[in-house]
C-alpha cells in the first residue's frame, strides 16, 4: 500500500547540530529560526565563553531540550583549571563569564558529560582521544579518532576548531570535505568525523553562523550558514567590558 508522501516525510528525522555557540544568543536564535522545524537539538560544547549572554544561551538550550556535551570553555566556566591554558583575552572573557553566570547555569553546565552517544553518532567537543582539548585538523588525527569512536557508532560529531569540515572514508582512505553553505554529504554507511562549524564565533573567514542538519534515515549531513546582527553583539560585548579584539573578530569570522 502506498503511503501519502506527507506521512513518509514525518518519519524522517531532522536533527540540528550546533557547536561553539560561545554565549552568542543573537547568533543562536538566528540559527534556530533558520533551521525551522527540527526533531532534536544536539550541541557539541563551548556553550559559553567569549560572548555576552551565557545565561540566556543556556536558558534557550534548555527550552529547546538540547542534549549534548561540554567544552573546554564550559568546564572553565564551572571553575575548572582549564582556564590556565587560555590565552590572555580568552582568560579575561572567562573571568567575566565566571562573574556573570548564575548558579543554575553552573549547575546545568556541570551536569553535561564530556561525551555522549545518540544513535549512530558519538558526540564530543574536541576529539575522542581528548574530549576537551584535541583539535581535529588533519587526516592523521581524524583517522586515529575514527578508530576510537564508541561501539555501535560510526559518525563522530565534534567541534572545537570552529571550522565546518568533514573527514569521511573513501576508496583512497580518508577524504576532506569543506562544509560550504548548503553543501550536503551523503555518508552511505561510511565512517566520518563531521564538524558543524561555529554558531557564535566562526573562524573560517565567513562571519555568518555555521550549523549542521543531520538526517539519520537519509544518512546525510548538510551545512548551513545564516547571518545575524554582528554589530548588535559587538555593542553588547563593549558594554559588558569584554575584550575588544574578541568583538572585532566577529566582523571577519577569524
Ligand atoms: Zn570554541
Amino acid at each position: 500500500m502506498a503511503l501519502p508522501g506527507t506521512f513518509g516525510h514525518h518519519l524522517s528525522m531532522r536533527i540540528v547540530v550546533l557547536s561553539d555557540i560561545h554565549a552568542n544568543l543573537t547568533a543562536l536564535d538566528a540559527v534556530l529560526a533558520d533551521a525551522g522545524a527540527v526533531d532534536r537539538v544536539w550541541q557539541l560544547g563551548d556553550i559559553v565563553g567569549y560572548g555576552p549572554e551565557p545565561d540566556a544561551v543556556v536558558e534557550r538550550l534548555r527550552e529547546v531540550g538540547a542534549i549534548g556535551v561540554r567544552g573546554n570553555h564550559d568546564a572553565a566556566a564551572c571553575g575548572g583549571s582549564e582556564i590556565d591554558w587560555f590565552n590572555p583575552e580568552a582568560r579575561r572573557a572567562m573571568e567575566w563569564t565566571r562573574r556573570a553566570i548564575s548558579p543554575e547555569t553552573v549547575e546545568w553546565l556541570s551536569s553535561l558529560p564530556s561525551r555522549t552517544v545518540a544513535g549512530a553518532c558519538d558526540l564530543v567537543h574536541g576529539s575522542y582521544r581528548d574530549p576537551l582539548w584535541e583539535y581535529v585538523t588533519s587526516k592523521a588525527v581524524a583517522l586515529a579518532n575514527l578508530d576510537v569512536l564508541a561501539d555501535g557508532t560510526r559518525i563522530g560529531l565534534h567541534g572545537h576548531t570552529h571550522m565546518p569540515i568533514a573527514f569521511v572514508e573513501d576508496a583512497a582512505g580518508l577524504a576532506t570535505i569543506r562544509g560550504r553553505a548548503g553543501a550536503s554529504l551523503e555518508l552511505e554507511g561510511r565512517r566520518a568525523l563531521v564538524n558543524p562549524g561555529s554558531v557564535g564565533q566562526p573562524r573560517d573567514g565567513d562571519p555568518t553562523s555555521s550549523y549542521l542538519i543531520w538526517e539519520p534515515e537519509a544518512d546525510r549531513v548538510t551545512w548551513h550558514r545564516v547571518a545575524y546582527d554582528v554589530a548588535g553583539v559587538q555593542r553588547q560585548m563593549r558594554d559588558a567590558g569584554l575584550p575588544t579584539a574578541l568583538a572585532a573578530r566577529l566582523s571577519v569570522g577569524l
